[in-house]
């Protein structure tokens, strides 16, 4: 009783499959990682089911997704042995667009095609992405514990239609075959296949199997070739690293695996690696490199984090994932809460990327906190290498500035190496001292021979000396440190405050009298180039310097935008 018919893909599905066919696809070699997740979601849909039912498995409990070609017939066919579909689930499930991701997607599609093509290349098409490579799909399938001859075969050329039949089938799960096109028959090629698998799916914890073949050499001077041996093999990991138990994983092994995300020839500062459970659900594997890269100035550079979902690998350097001040970070998020099919746009929108984001921010945090705290030399290390883009989060990252504040360490006027605190510079104020103090400057020398530091240095009051370009900025952001306040020696009218005695108060005014003609003709002289001329007790050794006003910007600051050409 074999039963045809031929049905009509939903306007939506037709007009996707056009756009598919029709785009310059950037990044064709996805279909096969839509294509093998599909069947990996079938798989894990059988294994769910099978929990009530176990005779669901009938005799083959081993899942598996396989992955075969015929080179002859320019065939390449992915089959699972996992939940199949019966009938009316093909024509509901391979006819329809039921995922809201792909209706988002297809409503920000703006009908240039140079621009859809670019769209679309980054987003997972899903089931459709096989017409990328094939101008016919045959998808023949019996869902499990449905008798053998309540099979179906869906075929299609992705235009507007599709057909259905019962076919007999022994077979539990899919096959789905591509009829490759003209141009996509270097899929024909067990090496480009392993190649493409690797890349997407080797963390797809079922194993992928591909038909194994030896090489055999040749006889009377033939030449030598691969020949199948008829049998299966393993072409994947088949076992997410980050999907482990800590205690399973051995240094060495997260050491490799960080070297082969990070192409990076020396093992990562620090690590960390867990499950997040809640209301948003991932597991984060994270990595601190040794050594800053040669452009990590540059904001704009690719992020470090690769996203998966349920251990599909989805995209690299995502973003949305890590605020940019961490951009050194690299490593691995797996989430359960995103499609599989988020696109880049989607992601900075996404809630649950958001929470992820807030979530793997806190994590590095903790992580360089306990360099600060427990491994000093480490953590110097680190500074070294990473504190100047850490500084970028005082003005990026509003909701942990305490925090970051509390990791910065610079040099001082007591101290010439990088290691001073807030915290410790507390900790030595002066009694009737009510402000941290600091300048910038492009050097260390320049910040240590500024006349600025004259009084400072003969009240024996300590200075924080900033010499990173970021900070000027950074400190915009910044303006007490657990309660007290940050004070440029460089700008106004240094107030001491407590720290001066009546003498030198005295002294002061009396100075502002004195001097009053002199100041006048300064002024005068000067008027097009400095906004006052003042009296002050702050010199010591120096005739004259120069300062801001108290609003407004420093020297440095000024200097360093109209280098950036402002
Ligand atoms: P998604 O995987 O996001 O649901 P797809 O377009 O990739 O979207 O697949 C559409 C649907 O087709 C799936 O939800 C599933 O119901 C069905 N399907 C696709 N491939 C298989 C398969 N190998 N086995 C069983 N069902 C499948
Ligand atoms: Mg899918």
């Amino acid at each position: 009783s074999t039963q045809k018919q031929t049905l009509s893909f939903q306007a939506e599905v037709a007009q996707l499959l056009k756009l598919v066919t029709h785009s310059l696809y950037s990044n064709p070699e996805i279909f096969l990682r839509e294509l093998v997740s599909n069947a990996s979601d079938a798989c894990d849909k059988l294994r769910f089911e099978a929990l009530d039912a176990p005779g669901l498995y009938e005799s083959d409990a081993e899942l598996r997704v396989r992955v075969s070609f015929d080179k002859a017939a320019a065939t390449l066919t992915i089959s699972d042995n996992g939940i199949g579909l019966s009938q009316q689930e093909a024509i509901d499930n391979l006819g329809t667009i039921a995922k809201s991701g792909t209706r988002d997607f297809m409503a920000k599609l703006s009908g240039d095609q140079k621009n859809d093509a670019q769209l679309i290349g980054q987003f997972g098409v899903g089931f459709y992405s096989g017409f990328i490579v094939a101008d016919r799909i045959v998808v023949e399938s019996r869902r499990a514990g449905l008798p053998t001859d309540q099979g179906v075969r869906w075929s299609s050329e992705g235009t507007g239609e599709f057909e259905v039949a019962d076919i007999e089938r022994d077979q539990r799960g899919t096959s789905i075959t591509l009829h490759l096109k003209e141009e996509a028959q270097d899929y024909l090629n067990a090496w480009k296949l392993k190649s493409v698998i690797n890349k997407y799916s080797d963390h797809i914890s079922l194993p992928i199997e591909m038909s194994k073949e030896e090489w055999k050499e040749g006889e009377n001077d033939q030449p030598g070739e691969m020949v199948e041996t008829g049998e299966w093999e393993t072409v994947n990991q088949a076992a997410a690293l980050w999907t482990r138990a800590r205690k399973d994983i051995t240094e060495e092994q997260y050491n490799e695996f960080y070297k082969q995300i990070s192409y990076d020839s020396e093992p990562p500062l620090a690590s960390t690696h867990n499950r997040v459970e809640g209301a948003t659900e991932y597991t984060q594997l994270l990595f601190i490199p040794a050594k800053a890269p040669m452009d990590m100035f540059n904001r704009d550079k690719a992020a470090g984090v690769k996203l998966y979902v349920k251990r599909v690998f989805i995209m690299d350097d995502a973003q949305a994932l890590m605020p940019t001040y961490l951009r050194f970070v690299k490593g691995v998020v797996d989430s359960s809460d995103l499609p599989l099919n988020v696109s880049r746009e989607l992601l900075q929108e996404s809630r649950a990327v958001k929470a992820i984001r807030e979530g793997c921010t806190k994590r590095v945090l903790s992580m360089i906190e306990d360099m600060a705290n427990n491994q000093s030399e480490k953590f110097s290390d680190f500074y070294a290498e990473f504190g100047a883009v850490l500084k970028e989060g005082l003005g990026e990252d509003n909701a942990n500035r305490e925090r970051l504040a509390k990791l910065l360490r610079f040099a001082s006027s007591t101290s010439d190496t990088v290691s001073v605190s807030f915290a410790d510079y507390k900790a030595r104020m002066k009694e009737g001292q009510d402000a941290i103090y600091y300048i910038t400057a492009d050097t260390l020398a320049g910040a240590k021979n500024s006349p600025q530091l004259e009084i400072f240095r003969k009240k024996g009051i300590e200075v924080l000396l900033m010499t990173d370009r970021v900070d000027e900025w950074a400190l915009n952001f910044l303006n007490e440190f657990d309660g007290t306040p940050l004070q440029s020696v460089a700008k106004g009218a240094v107030d001491l405050g407590k720290l001066q005695d009546e003498d030198e108060k005295k002294a002061a005014e009396e100075a502002q009298i004195e001097f009053k003609p002199t100041l006048d003709r300064l002024k005068e002289a000067l008027k097009d180039k400095a906004q006052d001329v003042r009296a002050t007790t702050r010199l010591v050794d120096s005739p004259a310097c120069l300062v801001v006003q108290d609003d407004g910007m420093s020297t440095q600051l000024a200097r360093m935008l109209k280098q950036a050409g402002q």
